[in-house]
């Protein structure tokens, strides 16, 4: 039953401020009710103009300081501290947490796929921007869609970066497998899968890091589930942010 496809949407341009990606999505793929569609926050942020010249900066003493600890430009730590609401570890790259509760790298903020001297920022609400893009994209094509807004990050215990769901809507992020019971007939307590997660891992792989210029991926044909939203743990349950907050300020 399960014969999930998957299509990278090929032939977008580089995206700049004003584009509606919606659109030019929907002109080159054609959608079906049910599909989930993944987009690389980089063009959500470039389209939207989440973005800044590093020249516009000025830094701060922290950052001037964080610059000269991890041998970066002080106007780009600048700008992940502004992109910043917790700074969970400051060396040998900042750690930290964004108002939506994503936990990254340098806040997310790339310098990559953009003009020299520019920065892109992680959208700022990315809940409301998946929500915003599903409603868009039910306007445009008439389609019922899921969206995943992905980006690439790092993850602890294990090299190599994957691709992680930074919004979504259309689902939970979680399938709550609590309840069910196993071949065995044991009733399993724990398992949460992060399916969006998941998901965007993969659409992450189909798009590449550098010059595919493949920044959508369409998923057809995937099982439905049902669990909840919860994907970020609650400072009191998220025992490596306190232990690494800890380590931090001795
Ligand atoms: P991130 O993971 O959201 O930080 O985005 P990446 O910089 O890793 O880019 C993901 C994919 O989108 C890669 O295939 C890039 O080549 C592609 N990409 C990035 N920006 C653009 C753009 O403006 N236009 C097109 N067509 N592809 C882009
Ligand atoms: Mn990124
Ligand atoms: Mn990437």
């Amino acid at each position: 039953m399960e014969n999930i496809q998957v299509m990278g949407v090929q032939g977008l341009p580089l995206i700049h401020g004003g584009d509606d990606i919606a659109q030019m999505i929907c002109k080159r793929v054609s959608l079906q009710d049910g599909d989930i569609l993944c987009i690389a926050s980089t063009i959500y942020s470039k389209a939207k103009g989440y973005t800044k010249k590093l020249s516009s900066i000025t830094p701060s003493e922290r950052a001037e300081r964080l610059g000269k600890l991890n041998g970066e430009d002080p106007r780009f730590v600048q700008a992940v501290l502004d992109a910043s609401t917790d700074i969970i570890m400051e060396h040998p790259f900042i750690l930290s947490e964004m108002a939506c509760g994503h936990i990254g790298v340098r806040a997310g903020v790339d310098q990559s796929n953009i003009e020299d001297g520019m920065v892109i920022f992680l959208p700022p609400d990315p809940m409301k921007s998946a929500l915003d893009l599903k409603d868009e994209i039910k306007k445009i094509s008439g389609r019922d869609v899921g969206i995943i807004i992905t980006d690439t990050c790092g993850r602890s215990f294990r090299r190599g970066q994957t691709g992680h769901a930074i919004g979504w809507s259309g689902f939970t992020a979680i399938r709550d497998f609590r309840g069910d019971t196993d071949l065995f007939g044991h009733v399993l307590k724990i398992t949460e899968e992060a399916v969006a997660d998941e998901i965007a891992g993969f659409a992450n792989f189909v798009m590449g890091e550098s010059n595919n210029g493949v920044p959508a991926v369409v998923f057809r044909n995937c099982p439905k589930w049902t669990g909840h939203d919860n994907l970020y743990f609650r400072n009191d349950e998220d025992i490596t942010k306190k232990v690494l907050k800890k380590e931090w300020n001795q």
